[in-house]
C-alpha cells in the first residue's frame, strides 16, 4: 500500500509553490499565499473523490480518528466498539478522550464479526468503529443495521483502505464519519496527514473548529476569531497537504498497480487447496494493498511465515505475534501504563483485558498471513514472487 514508493515530478511541483509563496500554514496569510491553498484544495479534491460532502484535513490518522469521536460528542466514560485486530491508533485515540475502547471479536473477514459487536452492546456504548484493515471492509450492511437497531454511530476507520468501495461506495464514506490516515506508510502519503469525512455539517463545524484550537474560522482576523468550545491543534501543514494533492491525483493508478500485483500472487496461491483468503463482504471491492490467506492451522502460518523470510520472500506479515496491530502484545493496554493518571471513567470502566476470551480471533487471525502488495514490482517479479511462495507452503502441508 505505500505510496512513498512512487514520489515524482507532481509531488515536487506541488511542494514548490508552497516554498515559493513561505507560507507554510493553511489558515490565513491570505495576501502572501499566491493563491494556493494546499489543504482547501486538497479537501475539495477529497469531497469529490469520496463523494461526501466534508471533509476536514488534520495532522494523523490518530488526529483524524479523535477528532471524529470528538466531533460527535464522545467524552469520558462512553463506550466505543473496536476490534482486536487493528492498530494501536484505535484505542489511542478513543483514550485520549476519556473514552472506553471494547475490544471485540474479528471473524474470517478480518474486521469486526457483527454478532460479537451485538453481544458487546451497553448502555454506555456510543460508537461502533469498524477497522478495513489491510484494504478490505467490514460488514458495514450488518454493523448499520445494528447502528440503527440501538442508536449508536458508524465510525468507519478506512486509514488502509483508502479507494476501496462497498456496494458502489468508497470506503470511508459509509458510516456518520470516517477516517483516512496519509503517513509515510499509507496507500497515499502526506508525509504526514490524515482526514475526517462526513455528510453531517455540524461534526464538520466541530470538526474544523476542534482540530484549531477552537477558533470559529469566522472573517479573516484570527487573532479576533471566537472560540465557541474547547479545542486542541490537529492542524495539517500545506507542505504536507501539497504533497497529498498530488498523491490523491494518482490513487487509481496506484490501486490499478496493486490489483494487477494482488491478482497474479492471489491466482498463484488459489492453485493450492489448503489456502484459503480473507472473506470480503458481498458488493466490497479492495484496494488491493494486501493479499490475506488462511492456512490449515496456527503451527503451519508461523512456519510458513518463518519459511518465506528465510527464502527471501519479504513483505509478508503474520500479524498473530504483531506488536502494533494484534491484542495479544498491548500489555501497556491490559496493565494501563499511562505516564500519568487515566481518568476514573477509564479505570473503573475498562474490561478487564488480562482475562477476556478472544479465542475466535485467534482461530482466524492465527492462521493469516497478509503479503503487502507493492507497487513497483514487476509482472516478472510478481510471478517469482508466487511462485516461491507456491513452494514454501507446499513444503509444510
Ligand atoms: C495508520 C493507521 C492509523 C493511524 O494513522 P497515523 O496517520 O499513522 O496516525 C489508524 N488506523 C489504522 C487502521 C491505520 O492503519
Amino acid at each position: 500500500m505505500p505510496g512513498f514508493e512512487l514520489f515524482g515530478d507532481k509531488e515536487r511541483k506541488q511542494v514548490q509553490d508552497v516554498l515559493d509563496s513561505g507560507v507554510l500554514m493553511r489558515y490565513g496569510f491570505d495576501g502572501m499565499r499566491n493563491g494556493h491553498w494546499k489543504s482547501k484544495e486538497l479537501e475539495a479534491a477529497l469531497s469529490q473523490r469520496m463523494q461526501t460532502q466534508y471533509v476536514h484535513l488534520v495532522s494523523s490518522g490518530t488526529a483524524a480518528l479523535t477528532v471524529a469521536l470528538a466531533t460527535a460528542g464522545i467524552g469520558a466514560g462512553d463506550e466505543v466498539i473496536m476490534p482486536t485486530f487493528t492498530f494501536v491508533a484505535s484505542f489511542e485515540s478513543i483514550l485520549a478522550l476519556g473514552a472506553i475502547p471494547v475490544l471485540v471479536d474479528v471473524d474470517d473477514t478480518l474486521t469486526l464479526d457483527p454478532d460479537a459487536v451485538e453481544k458487546a452492546i451497553t448502555q454506555k456504548t456510543k460508537v461502533i468503529m469498524p477497522v478495513h484493515m489491510c484494504g478490505s471492509m467490514a460488514d458495514l450492511d450488518a454493523l448499520q443495521s445494528l447502528c440503527k437497531k440501538y442508536n449508536l454511530l458508524l465510525l468507519e476507520d478506512a486509514c488502509q483502505a483508502i479507494g476501496g468501495t462497498y456496494q458502489g461506495k468508497p470506503l470511508g464514506s459509509i458510516g456518520d464519519l470516517g477516517c483516512f490516515s496519509f503517513d509515510y506508510v499509507k496507500t497515499i502519503t502526506c508525509g504526514e496527514g490524515g482526514a475526517v469525512i462526513t455528510n453531517n455539517e455540524g461534526y464538520y463545524q466541530n470538526a474544523h473548529k476542534y482540530s484549531d484550537h477552537g477558533h470559529d474560522h469566522i472573517g479573516n482576523d484570527r487573532g479576533a476569531e471566537q472560540h465557541p468550545f474547547l479545542g486542541y491543534n490537529f492542524r495539517i501543514s500545506e507542505l504536507n497537504a501539497a504533497v497529498g494533492l498530488a498523491q490523491l491525483s494518482r490513487l487509481d493508478e496506484f490501486i490499478n498497480l496493486q490489483k494487477r500485483n494482488y491478482t497474479i500472487l492471489r491466482k498463484a496461491l488459489s492453485t493450492i487447496p489448503e489456502v484459503t483468503f480473507r472473506r470480503v463482504p458481498e458488493g466490497g471491492e479492495e484496494n488491493y494493498s494486501f493479499l490475506s490467506f488462511f492456512l490449515p492451522s496456527e503451527d503451519v502460518a508461523q512456519n510458513v511465515h518463518q519459511a518465506l523470510g528465510a527464502n527471501g520472500v519479504d513483505a509478508c506479515f503474520y500479524w498473530y505475534n504483531n506488536n502494533w496491530h494484534y491484542y495479544r502484545k498491548w500489555e501497556h493496554l491490559t496493565h494501563l501504563k499511562s505516564l500519568g493518571n487515566l481518568p476514573q471513567e477509564v479505570a473503573d470502566g475498562l474490561p478487564d483485558y488480562a482475562n477476556v476470551d478472544f479465542s475466535a480471533s485467534d482461530l482466524w487471525v492465527g492462521r493469516t498471513i497478509s503479503c503487502l502488495i507493492k507497487l513497483g514490482w514487476t509482472e516478472k517479479e510478481m510471478k517469482e514472487r508466487a511462485k516461491k511462495m507456491i513452494e514454501v507452503i507446499q513444503s509444510f502441508i
